[in-house]
């Protein structure tokens, strides 16, 4: 069994909200990765008492606690009173961190003020963990069942004495074993829709199922234990793929690198050596900021696009795309690009606005003399609208260079 972790937040501003606790999200994902079990996430305000209480209770159930915040100079910053209480040790002065503080301020031609005399009190025992970014070490101890690590509320410092002083201890007092997490990228199928279709497949109890919608994709997550045998992860994640069919455009945790979309097409672009030139009009240049940098983007446009097209479209989707195959053998000819993506939809700008109502989003790639082409709705607020314009136009480029296209 994997040991267990607690994450605990201390300051007013984390729970009244004026903060977003990003420290939590940060360190849960570096605890999974290396094999812990994430049990709860915990904030608490300025109340010595709750600090206190929750101290207690942590070192009685987890293995293990990353507390962040708090080790500041003011009269808000408790956590090594809290620690005191809560464990019956004393603050005693660390000469060593004084002088830290100390050179800190002498660095910064700064008079050191007497509050941060304070940051140099440290429970009785404890391991001082030296913070070279900031004023405030952090410190390590262990009560009762738990080994708790105390580091700084900033992400810079806290995320720096993690990686510096945190980890090695980590991994040298627990017996970690992390789990192989896999993850099955798809566009254009929903959360509830992959479910249906995983149904035609057992997946094993000891393999963790999980989903992830994102603003770009769904992703399916398996989370393998350590010592499961590889051939059945890849059978096992083979059938997934299987069940999502063309949907998937990577699967992430199987030894590749990959990446968002545009990562993934870039990848077959290169295979490719082809070069593309676009016209973009519902996606409103978002489809060419995904692929800025991309050497095989010819050219992309999207005011003359919206200018010329935006506001005449014809609501009959035949006629659209007759449109948009004209436009694409014009821009063949222009360009030079060995291929051409046109991207047109239905609907005025209130429509395209209006989070009630959807467009249709009609895509053109022209490659030689051939022509492939795949169309969508897409409703919701604008913003949604254009970046699954975006996404689905370029997922017609991804569909073809892998071969999954007819053309028509
Ligand atoms: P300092 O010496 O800077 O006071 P500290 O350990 O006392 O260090 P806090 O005072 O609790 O840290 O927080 C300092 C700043 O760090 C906050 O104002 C906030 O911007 C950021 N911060 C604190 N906790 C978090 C958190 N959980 N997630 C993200 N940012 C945080």
């Amino acid at each position: 069994m994997n040991p267990t972790l607690e994450i605990f937040s201390q300051g007013e501003e984390i729970v009244t909200g004026q903060t977003v606790d990003t420290n939590a999200a940060w360190l849960s994902q570096q605890a999974v990765a290396y094999g812990f079990t994430v049990t709860r996430h915990t904030a608490v305000g300025d109340k010595l008492e709750d600090l206190i209480g929750l101290l207690q209770e942590i070192s009685l159930r987890a293995d293990c606690c990353i507390c962040t915040g708090g080790l500041g100079p003011t009269s808000d910053d408790l956590t090594a009173v809290a620690v005191a209480d809560a464990f019956k040790v004393p603050l005693v002065f660390d000469e060593i961190a004084f002088a830290q503080i100390s050179r800190f301020f002498e660095l910064r031609n700064r008079p050191m003020p007497a509050s941060n005399h304070k940051q140099a009190l440290l429970p009785q025992g404890a391991l001082r963990l030296d913070n070279e970014w900031g004023t405030a070490p952090g410190f390590a101890l262990q009560h009762g069942r738990c080994w708790f690590a105390f580091l700084p509320g900033v992400p810079m410092e806290m995320k720096h004495l993690f990686q510096e002083c945190v980890l090695p201890t980590l991994t040298s007092r627990f017996v970690l074993q992390p789990g192989i997490l896999v993850t099955v990228k798809t566009l254009g199928l929903g959360e509830s829709v992959i479910q249906q279709r995983l149904k035609a497949i057992e997946i094993p109890t000891a393999v963790q199922l999980g989903f992830r919608a994102t603003a770009d994709d769904v992703q399916t997550k398996l989370l393998f234990p350590s010592a499961y045998p590889k051939a059945a992860m890849e059978s096992l994640v083979a059938m997934l793929a299987a069940q999502l069919g063309d949907y998937v455009f990577a699967i992430d945790g199987l030894g590749e690198i990959t990446g968002g979309l545009a990562f993934e097409v870039d990848k077959l672009m290169a295979q490719e050596g082809k070069t593309l030139a676009l016209i973009e009009t519902a996606s409103h240049g978002l489809l060419a900021a995904k692929c800025v940098g991309l050497n095989w983007l010819l050219s992309a446009h999207y005011d003359q696009a919206v200018a010329q097209f935006g506001r005449h479209q014809p609501e009959n989707g035949n006629e659209l795309i007759q449109m948009a195959k004209t436009i694409a053998v014009e821009l063949q000819s222009s360009s030079g690009a060995d291929m051409v993506l046109v991207q047109l939809y239905t609907g005025e700008d209130t429509i395209m606005r209006d989070k009630d109502k959807s467009i249709t989003v009609y895509n053109i790639l022209l490659v030689g003399s051939e022509f492939h082409q795949a169309s969508h709705d897409i409703a919701g607020p604008i913003q949604r609208k254009q970046n699954q314009a975006a996404l689905l136009t370029l997922d017609l480029l991804r569909r073809y260079l892998q071969g999954g296209v007819e053309k028509f």
